[in-house]
């Protein structure tokens, strides 16, 4: 008989993100300032008890899961906090100049005029991971208890309503059998639930399927950003510079651009997205970020560095149509959890930290009510799509899709955006589901360059890389990951696709070994970028949460 341990809280967030923070955050500000106002007389109410506020993190520590560019948009983050530049956050400079360049395989031309929506200039500069730490940090001020190591596995629920989450176990050994240290998942009652986990969210696909949160929407549409922190023997970019590039080394038919960005102490932070709605089954965007620095004008900016830090994480494009219900009784989804990214400027942090806002303020409507109905927590939403987040993401609702035809169709997409002020594009362009759109080699061989770079401190091969990404998982618990069909994979796949998870995990965690003609799974590699589930074609991959506090530990991610 397993007996689990209940824990009550008021609120539970899954997600130490800055969308999860900001939500505790706000709700906390707003609990402390309407007591202050009655104890003032200014407001003539009851004073209220302070909630409890549990947030729950699956890293080992806040930020250590985090991985972004990171331009932030500052416009929230000073809402959030009138005072902010007096909190000493982990700033590191401003956007002062945002190039932009189109690339052929060789040659580099800087763009005359880059469109509004694509500007960075005045974006405040740093590393996601570490401004999470500090975002911790003040809310743990407030009274917020973050517990790191802690993953959400499961919902508690009394029929549509959700009473909390469960706490994955620890402790059980690679045969499904308890050690002697095992602790059984303890089970957190919350009088409401915030569903902060980032893109592709165990719990926020729970949610979609049971509460059919998901329905009528388009499906999300990811891209998966690879990222590397260079160390430089000196600077090669003056501060406050970010360059963002497009074309090589993606064809016309895969979305994706790089990024260059000025860091302190002789670093720049550089990183390929690529759309996972590619359709060549032989790409790898690991092979293509190799090639993406080996570009004359990006070698420019490397040579002669040497890679401290790598990592992996999945951004989601799907935009406005994608985005599924945001509130149901006792829950609230918020950040790329509920896939809340401009998907022109792929920036996601200022509308993370509002919807966590707004989310806050809701949740405090209902502490004040006492009452945590999904009419009284609709609030957020109402809130976040009449306000400019809404208009935001409505403006460029359809140009993510444009890229999906060709790359010459999403430029002519976004000219014509300009030119009508928004209007265009019209109606709801829809969005194929990225598991989808590879094309079987039986039908056509697509042509794939292989190059081969001399290893270097600044090429390296993705293990190497993942070295430099810290990841550990504990080796003795059951597998995180297991593909259900391994005959699939034989008979269907490496026919038909080539195995195409041996080259889209930017870990190497899918192994083909050819002796036994089957896939060998590496979990303890693991990134956690959340490619594998979308992208396997037969959807053969299932991707369960591991044991708490396994997985990377980026420093600057
Ligand atoms: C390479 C790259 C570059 C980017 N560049 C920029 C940029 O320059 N500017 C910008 O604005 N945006 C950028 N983005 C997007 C931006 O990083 C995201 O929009 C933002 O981080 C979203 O914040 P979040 O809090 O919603 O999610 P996340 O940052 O993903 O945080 C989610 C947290 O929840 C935790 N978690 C998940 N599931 C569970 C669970 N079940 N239990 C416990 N914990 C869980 C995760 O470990 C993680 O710590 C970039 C993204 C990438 C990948
Ligand atoms: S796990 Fe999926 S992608 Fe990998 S070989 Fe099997 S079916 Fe193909
Ligand atoms: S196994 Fe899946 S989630 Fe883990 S790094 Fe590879 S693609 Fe990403």
């Amino acid at each position: 008989m397993i007996s689990r341990e209940r824990w009550q809280a008021d609120v539970v967030v899954v997600g130490a993100g800055v969308a999860g923070l900001s939500t505790a955050i706000r709700l906390c500000q707003r609990v402390k300032s309407h007591n202050e106002a009655v104890e003032s007389g200014k407001l003539k109410e009851e004073k209220l008890p302070s909630p409890t506020v549990l947030v729950i993190e699956k890293g080992i520590s806040p930020g250590s899961h985090i991985l972004s560019g990171a331009l932030v948009d500052p416009r929230s983050l000073y809402a959030l906090f009138p005072d902010f530049q007096e909190k000493k956050p982990p700033i590191e400079g401003e956007v002062i100049s945002d190039p932009f360049y189109f690339l052929t395989s060789r040659l580099a031309f800087r763009l005359p005029y880059v469109p509004h929506l694509m500007r960075s200039k005045g974006c405040l500069m740093t590393s996601l991971s570490q401004f999470t730490r500090w975002l911790s940090q003040q809310a743990e001020t407030l009274g917020i208890h973050i517990l790191t190591g802690f993953s959400g596995v499961d919902f508690l629920r009394e029929g549509e309503i959700i009473r909390g989450v469960r706490l994955g176990d620890r402790g059980i050994d690679k045969n499904g059998n308890p050690k002697s240290t095992v602790v059984y998942g303890e089970e957190i009652e919350a009088k409401v639930t915030v569903l902060a986990e980032g893109v592709h969210g165990r719990l926020t696909q729970l949610a979609l399927e049971h509460l059919g949160l998901g329905k009528d929407r388009m499906p999300q549409s990811t891209v998966l950003g690879i990222k590397e922190i260079v160390q430089l023997p000196s600077s090669r970019l003056k501060p406050g510079t970010a360059i963002h590039t497009f074309g090589f080394p993606h064809d016309g038919n895969t979305f994706g651009g790089g990024f260059v960005y000025w860091r302190p102490e002789n670093q720049v932070a550089i990183g390929l997205a690529t759309g996972l709605d590619y359709k060549n089954p032989l790409l790898d965007p690991h092979h293509l970020f190799l090639q993406w620095k080996s570009h004359p004008l990006i070698r420019k900016f490397l040579s002669g560095g040497k890679v401290i830090e790598y990592g992996a994480k999945s951004i989601p494009e799907g935009g406005y149509f994608a985005i599924p219900q945001l509130v149901a009784n006792g829950l609230v989804i918020v950040g790329d959890s509920a896939g809340l990214v401009n998907a022109v400027r792929l920036k996601g942090i200022h509308l993370a930290i509002q919807s966590g806002m707004d989310a806050g303020d809701a949740i405090f409507e209902c502490w004040k009510k006492q009452s945590f109905t999904q009419e009284i927590l609709h609030f957020y939403p109402q809130k976040f799509f009449n306000g400019w987040p809404g208009k935001e993401l409505y403006r460029v609702r359809n140009l993510h899709q444009g890229f999906q035809y060709h790359r010459m169709m999403g430029i002519l997409n976004i000219g014509l955006h300009t030119v009508s002020f928004g209007l265009w594009p019209f109606g709801k362009w829809p969005i194929r589901p990225e598991w989808s759109s590879l094309a079987p080699l039986s039908k056509k061989k697509p042509k794939i360059k292989i190059f081969s770079f001399p290893s270097s401190p600044l090429m390296l091969d993705k293990l190497t890389d993942v070295f430099f990404s810290g990841t550990q998982h504990e080796e003795n618990q059951p597998s995180h990951i297991t593909i259900k069909d391994p005959n699939a994979c034989i008979e269907i796949c490496k026919r038909e696709f080539d195995c195409p998870c041996t080259r889209f995990c930017p870990a190497q965690v899918y192994e083909w070994i050819e002796e036994e003609k089957t896939i060998r799974v590496n979990f303890t590699n693991c990134l956690h970028c959340q490619t594998c589930e979308v992208k396997d074609p037969l959807q053969n991959i299932i991707w369960r949460l591991p044991e708490g506090g396994g997985g990377p530990r980026y420093k600057n991610g």
